[in-house]
């Protein structure tokens, strides 16, 4: 068989077990890599990483840097070394206007979504660097980059996100290390569908979410897994510190 983009490669999935976490964890494997599937659901992760070629699952709660530390640990122990790092996992959060937010409810939120990718980059970053190098993709979204109601603390995350990605990327230039990021558009992925689920009127945001970007309908979670490996490859080797959409145009208006 040719060579694969990600042959011998380990890749280390964050939020693995579900949504564009897993399509991207598949698209690595079918690419020649070993993933790891962290995720807090560990059932998950454990039943989806039998189903790759060479698949390894960890429990780890981005939330909690001695988790994210171990699942790092763990990885390594098991596969030697990390070369690429999809840092994934997110939550939607309650939908919530600002004078009205419940405080738990924004720092659930920003503990998993804004600090929980401070601490992947942190572990992350020190298992790449033993290991000379790789390249990472953050997940933010086009949450990130335009406003919308009702979702404060995911915007705040998700556009700390994109500053977070140029500072890492401007940091490790000079250690072989690339740091990009993903802005999906909505996906009808378990988290979205939570979202529409819990809406105020879940018929009205059903309708919105599918007529949400100027290319009609939404993009699957592969799209955006297409997306990732491109930007995790030697195909993007000169690309660092940028965040991509993934939209039909949804920011360019
Ligand atoms: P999903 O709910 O399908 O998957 C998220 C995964 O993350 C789950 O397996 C869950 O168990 C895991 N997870 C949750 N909290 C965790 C934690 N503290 N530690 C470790 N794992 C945890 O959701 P998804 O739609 O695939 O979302 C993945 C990422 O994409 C999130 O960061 C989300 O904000 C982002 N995103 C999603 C969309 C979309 O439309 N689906 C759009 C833009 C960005």
């Amino acid at each position: 068989m040719s060579a694969q983009r990600f042959d011998d490669k380990v890749v280390f999935v964050t939020g693995g077990a579900s949504g564009l976490g897993a399509a991207a964890a598949g698209k690595f494997a079918a690419e020649g890599a070993k993933v790891v599937i962290a995720d807090l659901n560990i059932d998950g992760a454990t039943a989806f990483a039998a189903t790759l070629p060479d698949g390894f699952a960890v429990k780890v709660d981005v939330s909690d840097p001695a988790s994210v530390e171990a699942g790092f640990a763990s990885a390594i122990e098991h596969y030697g070394h990390v070369d690429v790092i999809f840092n994934n996992a997110g939550i939607d959060g309650k939908q919530q206007k600002l004078h009205e937010m419940d405080l738990a409810n924004w720092e659930k939120v920003r503990n998993i979504n804004g600090d929980g990718v401070f601490f992947v980059l942190k572990y992350g970053i020190a298992a790449l660097l033993a290991s000379g190098g790789g390249s990472i993709v953050n997940t933010s979204s086009t949450a990130g980059l335009t406003a919308q109601d009702n979702i404060s603390p995911y915007t705040f995350a998700k556009a700390g996100i994109v500053g977070l990605t140029r500072s890492a990327a401007v940091e490790y230039a000079k250690s072989n290390i690339r740091v990009n990021a993903v802005a999906p558009t909505v996906v009808l992925t378990p988290l979205v569908q939570n979202f529409i689920d819990t809406a105020p009127d879940p018929k009205a945001m059903a309708e919105r979410m599918a007529n949400f970007n100027p290319i009609p309908g939404m993009p699957t979670a592969d799209d955006v897994a297409n997306a990732v490996l491109f930007l995790a490859s030697s195909d993007a080797a000169w690309i660092t510190g940028h965040t991509l959409p993934i939209d039909g145009g949804y920011v360019a208006v």
